[in-house]
């Protein structure tokens, strides 16, 4: 059956139907199943300073020896403030990405040195082959939760910002790697019907499938939309955790499976 399917691999047009649909059959191996994603919040977590990020780094220390984190950092206010300035002077989306992209470097630095005396490394992408190893060595990773798309940034369907961010970014290196789980640390409990501060009847929604939230056509979502796009097509990363870290514990909670805040799930 594999030589039959080699075949048609090598000598069938890629975009066919039958070869797609008979290439589904080989598993995707999952590369981490044990260690989690975790993307710290720019906007929502990090642009708060040390009020919120100190009690987070204190949880991740006490987490360290118990649970492998691959943690990504989000871009937030100034990401914000450089698409503005530059979608003003004609900047395209692929060039607002770029730029979006050193402000998740600079969040990502500045986790990665109050890591310092953990030993936990900061890598970019094209440090992602010794991930395994730093894992295996101190049980986290600190990277820029941005996709690397910079120039290749997709243009979106409406206006000009990047729709492939840090959620997205974070997202896709769960997928890639299989991990056991991808959480998100906002400053809000989960996911509501709306956004809960700007919407004081908003309801809190503990689990959903991607596919029930996008028949449900909320008018603002809790993570990026492209995530729970990608989510439909899973093949590894079937499950994402909104959690509040400004709430102490709840990180703690999330690391070790407990249903805390909104379950996304693919199906
Ligand atoms: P990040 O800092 O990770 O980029 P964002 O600020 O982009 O996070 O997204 C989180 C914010 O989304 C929350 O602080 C909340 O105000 C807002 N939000 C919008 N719609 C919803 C919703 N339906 N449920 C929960 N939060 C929502
Ligand atoms: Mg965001």
């Amino acid at each position: 059956m594999i030589e039959d399917l080699t075949q048609k691999i090598l000598n069938t047009n890629l975009e066919d139907p039958s070869l797609l649909d008979n290439t589904a059959q080989f598993q995707s191996k999952k590369l981490l199943p044990n260690a989690n994603v975790v993307k710290i919040g720019g906007q929502s977590f990090i642009d708060r300073g040390k009020k919120a990020v100190f009690p987070l780094i204190k949880e991740i220390k006490e987490n360290l020896p118990h649970h492998q984190m691959i943690i990504g950092t989000g871009a937030g206010t100034r990401a914000r403030h450089a698409y503005s300035v530059g979608m003003d002077q004609g900047m395209p989306t692929g060039v607002l990405g770029l730029l979006g992209t050193f402000v998740s470097i600079q969040n990502a630095k500045m986790i990665h040195y109050l890591l310092t005396e953990e030993g936990v490394p900061y890598i970019e992408p094209g440090g992602f082959s010794q991930l395994p190893l730093y894992l295996k060595q101190n049980n986290a990773v600190i990277f820029f939760g941005m996709p690397p798309y910079t120039y290749w940034q997709r243009s979106p369907e409406i206006g000009k910002i990047p729709p492939y961010r840090t959620d997205t970014g974070c997202y896709l290196i769960s997928e890639a790697y299989g991990t056991k789980n991808m959480i998100y640390i906002k400053d809000v409990d989960g996911l509501y019907t709306n956004d809960p501060k700007k919407d004081k009847n908003a309801k809190f929604i503990p689990s959903i499938t991607a596919e029930e939230l996008v028949e449900r056509d909320l008018d603002d979502v809790v993570v990026e939309r492209a995530v729970i796009d990608m989510m439909k097509s899973a093949k590894n990363g079937t499950q994402i955790q909104i959690i509040n870290g400004l709430v102490p514990g709840n990180f703690t909670k999330a690391l070790n499976g407990e249903k805390v805040g909104t379950i996304i799930t693919s199906k």
